[in-house]
């Protein structure tokens, strides 16, 4: 199958289908790691999801990349487990399920060693955690038809209040009128993307937010009344940290291709998408394929490698080679390797 990835052909698509190929782009256009659907409060993780997240790689990138091409468990990060002195994972991060899945995972995915001493359960990191190897993080919101805002501008007004990305930024078909502006916060940009000419305007440039302080999360807001929660500095820092270990470990190819004959990844705006011959449109598997659709047609899923063309299209490393030179896995664990 050749799949290129600045291959895009016209499409109709809707609101889901705008942010897939709004991500084919970015990624097709820069040497950027682009994700979607990710956390973006720090306080209540459930106060906020970010539509589409841009990280663009800083100095140490590819040290990053080496260690894994997984999410790096934040539990870790946040530890005293360095690369240098083997340590008891119980002392540094306490007993509990949470602290073990922490520890499995971290094996797992290749960046924590193991040894043992006197019965002890030792770990130390692969190599040291290279702090700088991002550097600006981008939080995008996709709203492709702003005559159905829904709570567009509380979510824009949520994520400059907080700052934890260093710019946020509206993304939309529609044409951005006086009206809109005015209802938006001054600080984001606002980008129009044509789906079918596959392009970006910048209609507005984002200004650049304060990450390097503390942070306010709105927790809840009613008529003449807002509650709030105070962010510190290093709570904001490591809720940086780990949300651009979630863009590098899950990036945004995360659908699924339908067990049906009419699902053609060779066809839409990107190459390898969710692409339904019989709607002549992106589909989303989980919402619109199965027996009670009257296009179906059972057949073998088509054999599509996402993780090779997200290693292709973009500087994710898949799978970099094992830096492990002690044990790698603990006795414990073994069974989950
Ligand atoms: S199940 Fe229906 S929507 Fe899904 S790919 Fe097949 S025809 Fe298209």
């Amino acid at each position: 199958m050749a799949l290129w990835c600045n291959e895009f052909l016209p499409a109709s698509v809707g609101e889901y289908a705008f942010e897939l190929a709004l991500c084919a782009h970015l990624e097709s256009a820069d040497d950027v790691i682009v994700s979607r659907q990710l956390g973006g409060a720090v306080v209540d993780a459930d106060r906020r999801v970010l539509d589409v997240v841009i990280v663009e790689p800083g100095r140490t990138f590819d040290d990053r990349a080496r260690l894994s091409e997984a999410t790096i468990p934040r539990r870790i990060l946040e530890s005293p487990i360095g690369a240098g002195t083997f340590r008891d994972w119980r002392r540094a991060l306490g007993d509990g399920i949470a602290a073990e899945k922490a520890i499995e995972r971290a094996i797992n995915i290749g960046v924590l060693e193991v040894d043992h001493d006197r019965g002890r359960e030792l770990v130390r990191l692969v190599d040291r955690y290279p702090k700088d190897w991002f550097d600006r993080i981008i939080a995008i919101e996709n709203k492709p038809y702003l005559d159905e805002p829904g709570a567009l501008y509380e979510q824009l007004q949520f994520d400059v209040s907080l700052g934890l990305a260093d710019s946020v930024v509206l993304v939309t078909e529609s044409y951005v009128t006086r009206a809109h502006r005015n209802r938006f916060p001054d600080e984001i940009g606002i980008w129009r993307f044509d789906p079918e000419e596959v392009s970006i305007e910048v209609i507005t440039e984002a200004s650049e937010l304060a990450t390097d302080g503390p942070g306010i999360e709105i927790a809840n807001r009613q008529t003449g009344r807002t509650e709030i929660d105070i962010v510190d500095t290093t709570s904001k820092q490591h809720a940086r940290r780990h949300l651009a270990e979630r863009a590098y470990g899950k990036g945004w190819r995360t659908y699924r291709l339908p067990p049906c004959g009419q699902v053609d990844p060779d066809r839409g705006p990107f190459p390898g998408g969710p692409y339904c011959s019989h709607f002549d449109r992106l589909i989303r598997q989980e919402r619109d394929c199965g027996p009670r659709c009257p296009g179906f047609e059972p057949a073998a899923p088509p054999p599509v490698d996402l993780a090779g063309l997200r290693a292709r299209c973009s500087p994710w490393i898949r799978n970099p080679p094992d830096r492990r030179s002690h044990q790698s896995s603990l006795e414990r664990f073994t069974s989950s390797q």
